[in-house]
This record gives C-alpha cells, structure tokens and sequence, in this order.
C-alpha cells in the first residue's frame, strides 16, 4: 500500500550531503529558500530545518518541461526535489543537485507577509505575528535548537542523579504565596487559579517521601510586566530534594548549569555559531555573594538601596555590571522571601534562599524550606495570609517531612542566557505577554 507522498520521502538533510555523495541520487525536502534566473543557468536554493542546498540547473542540460517548471516556482513554496549530486567550487557547500524531478508540494502565496532570509530585520511583534515564517530563518530556530538541548541535557542530568519526574496541577484552589499574581479561571460553579508555581505541590511530595523530585512546566503569573525578561507563561524547571540543605541545592544547580553548557557547546556548534555566542564553564563553586555584600556593591555604583529591599532593576544593573557569567546571591532577607523559606537560626532577620544570576538576571531562585509544621503557620500568618486556606497543604507537615531544599529555574531565561538573546520573547516560541495572546 503506498500514502499520498507515494515513494517520495527524504533521503538526506542539505547539513549531510557532501561530496562523498558526488553522482548518487538523492531526494531533498525543503522550502525554496532563493532563485537566481540567469538565463542559461537557473540556480534555486532550498532550505530545510538545518540549511541550505544549491540546485543548479543549466538549461542545456535539463529538459525543456523541467526547467519551465523550475522558472515558476515561487518563493517558500514547499518542494521535493530528485536529483544528482555533483561537485561545485562555487556552490556553498562544495556540492551542488543537478535535478532530475521536482514535485511541488504546496505552493506559497505571494507576497509573503515577512522576509524568511536575514538579510530584513523585522521589529520583534512583526516577526511573532507570522512567527511561522518568522521560525524558518537560521539565528531564531538557532535558539529552539539550544533550548530543546537545554531540555533534553537537564532531563538527563537529573535522571542521572536519581531524580523522579513528577507532573503537578496546574489548575489550583489557591495561590502559593499569596498575592496577586494569580489568573482566575471558572471551574465549574467555583473560581479556580492557575498555578504561578508546583512549590507546595513539590514539598507534599517530600512528605510522600520521593526523596528527589523534578518538573519542568508551565507557570502562570498575572503580573502586569512589560519587561523583556518576564512573560505571563513561562516554563519552570523545577527540583526539590529531601535530607539536604540550600547549600546543596546550591551545589546540584550549578552542577546542572555547567552540564548543559558542556552538552550545548559539544551538540549545537551550528546553532552557537549562527547566533556567534560562545559558552564559557562556570568554575564551581559559582561565586556566592552575600546580600548584605551585594547592598554595599550596589551602593558604591551610587544606586540607592537599603538592607531589607528587594533588588529594583536599577541595583540589578549595577550588580550586573560587576559580576562575570553565573554567580549566587546568599543570605536574602527572610522578610522579601516566601514564608516557606527557612529563616536563618542565629540571625532570623536573615534566610536560607538564594538566587542564581546571570549578569544582571535573575534565573532562578530557591531555598531550604521551613519543615516544622508551627513555624510555617506563624510565617503564613505574618505574610497575612489565612492559614486555613492551606490546610491541605499544612497537613503534610504533621506526620513526618524531612528537612528539604529546592529551587526553580526559569527555562525561558536560562535559554537567554545560554542564546545571548536580551529579550525573552526570542526564546518562547508564541509568547503570552500583556498584549499578545495570539498566535
Ligand atoms: P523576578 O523577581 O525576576 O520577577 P521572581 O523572583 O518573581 O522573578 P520566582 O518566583 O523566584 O521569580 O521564580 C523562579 C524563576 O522562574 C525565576 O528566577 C525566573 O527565572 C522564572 N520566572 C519567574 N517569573 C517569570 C516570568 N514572569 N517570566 C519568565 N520567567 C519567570
Ligand atoms: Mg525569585
């Protein structure tokens, strides 16, 4: 029995033909990337998920009906080609297809709503309105490149290390810290949320005794943010461990880090290449800069903050500005912390949370968590929230959670750090932002 494409399928992507393939038959599939008609000699590039090939055709050569049909085709338009290989000095990967058959498989519409090729620059909303068109040029399927890596090299890392993968609700009763930061949603006849993060989910599953859990989803925040590095979806990495302590959750993430830094350089060179972006190992430890240092570092650029604040973009910058590559911000006040994060035992007003940056970003951020069932009320009830409302939530703290520690890693911004992109809608594939919720 044969399908609709009949025999027609790929035998090889344009990245792999060379010129060990010099007079072999083989089939490509792509888009017509480019068509330079010059009378005797037709060349047309086509471009698949990985590059492009150059199709020559001299007009003394090619039959009359194949060349005619090569004339019209049109820009973007989805094509097979059946041809020979030959080699070419001048073609760009030193081998050219000298066709034989092209079939078209659909054809592109003209004009085209933007310019496929990098030789236009777009304005980024431009661009993820036709964000399918926007996806086949080169420097952006670059960063999906990287970021699919990331993905699979993190998965693989915490299979690695014993980790389960586990998958938390998304639809929830409640919020996880509280505030406002939350979209409501109808869930039958009551009102529902969607989840801004898996934390209390993860620490339940410590309760449930899975000692080292993973999961990488979706979250949800409603913060009305126009900023380039923070969207109303994102994607969060996340881990919590039983029986260890911020200092290893510390020593686990940036153990993660330099991984995927080794996996992405060794696998995407093409990709790194094409975004000129090189990666550089952290040397471990990463450097872990007190808060209270990082106050007076602020302050000595002559950016105003005090003790007790949360970093504003401004002190960011200017911390940015001092520190290399990835580096750890220790010893945050308890007060601009969660309440489920551990206060330190000797000075309170301090906590066991910290924050992985990345120049001036912040990536993640995580924690030794409270494990005592009285103190996470006390500390709920200081945040002003109602300590019924997570009841449920509470109750697996009564009947044996070990001491644990976590941290959630935020995919879409490790991905900038990892592409050199500075905004974060490059590495999203259809971002939701303040104003964008379609494509
Ligand atoms: P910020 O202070 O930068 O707004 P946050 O401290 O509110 O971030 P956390 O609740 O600590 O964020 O979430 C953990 C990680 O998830 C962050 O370090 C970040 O990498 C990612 N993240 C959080 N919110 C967003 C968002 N709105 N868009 C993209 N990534 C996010
Ligand atoms: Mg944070």
């Amino acid at each position: 029995m044969t399908g609709l494409l009949e025999e027609w399928r790929r035998t090889h992507y344009t990245k792999n033909i060379n010129v060990n393939l010099v007079n072999k038959e083989i089939i490509v599939m792509g888009w017509v990337h480019e068509i330079r008609d010059l009378g005797g000699i037709i060349f047309v590039l086509i471009r698949d998920r990985d590059g492009l090939i150059q199709v020559t055709a001299p007009s003394k050569e090619i039959e009359a009906e194949l060349l005619s049909q090569i004339r019209k085709l049109k820009k973007e338009s989805v094509v097979a080609i059946k041809g020979t290989i030959q080699e070419s000095s001048r073609a760009p990967n030193g081998v050219e297809i000298i066709p034989n058959t092209i079939k078209v498989l659909n054809e592109a519409s003209q004009p085209l709503p933007m310019d496929p090729t990098d030789k236009v620059r777009a304005e980024i909303d431009t661009r993820l309105d036709s964000r399918f068109i926007d996806l086949r040029r080169a420097n952006v399927n670059s960063i999906f490149k990287i970021k699919s890596k990331m993905l699979h090299s993190t998965r693989t890392f915490f299979e690695e290390n014993g980790f389960l993968e586990v998958n938390t609700p998304k639809l929830v009763a409640s919020a996880t810290e509280g505030g406002t930061e939350l979209f409501p949603i109808t869930y039958f006849e009551r009102e529902a949320f969607l989840g801004q993060s898996p934390q209390l989910y993860k620490q339940i599953m410590m309760s449930g005794g899975f000692d080292k859990v993973y999961e990488i989803a979706q979250i949800f925040r409603a913060e009305e943010h126009d900023t380039l590095r923070h969207l109303n979806e994102a994607i969060s990495i996340d881990m919590e461990a039983s029986f260890i302590d911020d200092i290893d959750a510390m020593d686990t993430l940036e153990k993660l880090v330099n991984k995927v830094i080794v996996d992405v350089t060794v696998d995407c060179k093409d990709s790194l290449k094409t975004l000129d972006k090189e990666l550089l190992l952290c040397e471990c430890p990463f450097e872990r800069l007190d808060y209270d240092d990082a106050i007076d570092m602020i302050n000595s650029k002559g950016v105003e903050i005090e003790w007790g604040e949360d970093l504003s973009r401004a002190a960011e910058k200017a911390l940015g500005g001092m520190m290399e590559g990835y580096y750890f911000l220790t010893g945050w006040p308890t007060e601009i912390k969660p309440f489920y994060v551990m206060p330190n035992k000797k000075h309170p007003e301090k906590s066991h949370a910290f924050d992985l940056m990345y120049k001036d970003i912040e990536i993640s951020s995580g924690a030794m968590r409270i494990h005592q069932h009285e103190m996470l009320v006390e500390k709920i009830t200081e945040k002003g929230l109602n300590p019924d409302s997570f009841d449920s939530y509470l109750k697996a703290f009564d009947y044996g959670m070990p001491p644990h520690s976590g941290w959630g890693l935020g995919a879409d911004r490790f991905t900038m750090s990892l592409t050199g992109v500075n905004n974060i809608r490059e590495t999203v594939l259809f971002p939701r932002d303040r104003r964008r919720l379609t494509p």
